[in-house]
């Protein structure tokens, strides 16, 4: 069986990988193995030299690797070069804090008793095409410094990545088996959730992948770590800057061509403003530039793949029928997907309901504030969302009735490696970054001493 990597804009095929047989990938968690019964004892100092030789690598490389990105799955490539850096910078911040954030805990009681965290094995990652350098160091890094070691199932799109990623931590000095991509088909995911050397599993990518993978976990008794779709509210209230809100949502909503679990999805605006909103984001919407990823002046790239635009095309499509109105864009040619907005939407409607993921934003009016907050709450996800108003007082006190993981008040939506990620409801759960991500796949042992 052969994966085919196809770029999105030119359509031409750029690379075959054959996927592995059933004994070659044997032979991967035997390494795998191995390489574990070394590197768990490998000292915080020699895992940071080694994961600050990796970023340096990856900056080093950032603008051949950004390429490789562009030509896998079509964002524009200043996008994939950030993406490089932002992936190095986790690799620096966790090389810097790994060995502080599992530092042993003491507890008050009459005898001497403290928890220390040890690393459990394997983590094995199933992850998505959309930022396929930073969903992965954004797991690896901490797995890596915690005494871990990970096996990656990428997206089938984007495996030249996968395979840079891995070329690159063996260049920055890491024993052979701690990282290790793996070409493999869904059907060969659950004999490597099953192997004794795998603790757990961490996924990235949309419902039904998640809940088949978590099931398996579950069969196995595997820790597992969901991170899964979203459809982030952005509410706006009357008293927000409007010009400044409008070029952050434009911002939110259509980075990476629309394809985040972070973007903002459902624009939720007080009524009051919900017109002079909806005609500053339309103007800026339609001034964007969708086109060749690699020519300068563009905002917007292909999206990933055919079945991805063409499920977009059926969903805004459903969406007019069911009484959402078309404000700016909406044409499709191919990947190509023309940034677009609609309004008038309600809570009937197929682009509320579900994940939209690519350059469709979608309007919806509230009566007030807390008609705001219901709206945003009214939904099977939980990942983030953002609220827009001067009042920051009443905004913090807004925050803490939103149901999601993450609230950004006047900010855009982003992932920061100092602080908690992840979501609730069907966004999944389990966190990742800061100290609590890093911790995940630990074995938190408590030593009692009398
Ligand atoms: P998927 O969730 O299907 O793919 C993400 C990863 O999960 C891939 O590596 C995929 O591998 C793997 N996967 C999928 N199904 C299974 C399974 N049953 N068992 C094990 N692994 C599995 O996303 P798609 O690429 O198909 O995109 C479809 C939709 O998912 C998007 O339109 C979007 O709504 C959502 N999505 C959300 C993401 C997010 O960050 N929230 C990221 C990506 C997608 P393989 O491709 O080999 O099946």
């Amino acid at each position: 069986m052969i994966f085919k990597s196809i770029n999105p804009f030119s359509r031409a095929i750029i690379a075959e990988h054959e996927v592995l047989t059933n004994a070659q990938l044997n032979q991967k968690l035997k390494l795998s193995e191995s390489a574990f019964k070394n590197w768990r004892n490998a000292s915080f100092q020699e895992r940071a030299d080694k994961m600050k030789k990796l970023a340096n690598i990856l900056r080093v490389n950032k603008e051949e690797l950004g390429l490789l990105i562009t030509n896998e799955m079509g964002k524009i490539l200043s996008e994939g070069i950030s993406e490089v850096e932002k992936s190095a910078g986790n690799c620096d911040f966790y090389a810097e804090n790994a060995e502080k954030m599992l530092k042993d805990q003491q507890y008050d009681t009459p005898f001497r008793s403290l928890s220390v965290y040890d690393p459990m094995g394997a983590v094995f990652a199933i992850m998505p095409w959309n930022y396929p350098f930073w969903q992965v160091l954004r797991y690896a890094a901490p797995a890596i410094m915690a005494g871990n070691v990970t096996l990656l199932k990428h997206a089938p799109n984007v495996i030249g990545c996968a395979k840079a990623i891995e070329s690159a931590f063996l260049e920055a000095g890491f024993p052979e088996g701690v990282f290790q991509q793996i070409t493999i088909d869904i059907t060969q995911v659950e004999s490597v959730i099953a192997s004794d050397i795998v603790c757990g599993v961490t996924l990235t990518g949309s419902e039904m992948a998640g809940s088949s993978v978590a099931s398996l976990a579950g069969k196995h008794i595997k820790k597992s770590v969901m991170e899964l779709g979203g459809s982030d509210a952005f509410i706006v209230l009357n008293d927000a800057n409007l010009e400044k809100a409008a070029t952050i949502a434009t911002q939110s909503r259509m980075l990476n061509a629309g394809q985040a679990c972070i973007c903002a999805k459902r624009f939720i605006v007080t009524e009051k403003v919900a017109d002079e909103f909806a005609g500053l984001l339309a103007q800026k919407i339609n001034a964007l530039q969708q086109g060749n990823p690699l020519k300068s002046g563009i905002n917007m790239g292909p999206l990933a793949r055919l079945d991805l635009a063409e499920k977009l095309s059926r969903q805004l499509e459903k969406s007019l029928q069911q009484g959402a109105k078309l404000v700016v864009g909406g044409v499709r040619e191919d990947c190509n997907f023309q940034p677009t907005l609609i309004d008038f939407v309600d809570s009937n409607n197929i682009a509320f309901q579900e994940e939209i993921f690519g350059p469709l934003a979608t309007l919806i009016r509230a009566k007030d504030e807390n008609d705001a907050v219901a709206i945003a709450n009214n939904h099977r996800y939980g990942l983030a969302s953002a609220i827009w108003t001067e009042d920051r007082e009443n905004a913090y006190r807004l925050a803490r009735k939103i149901e999601a993981g993450n609230v950004f008040i006047n900010a855009l939506v982003r992932s920061d490696s100092r602080i908690p990620f992840g979501g609730i409801k069907k966004s999944g759960y389990g966190r990742e970054l800061s100290d609590i991500g890093i911790k995940e796949f630990m074995n938190m042992k408590s030593i009692i001493i009398e």
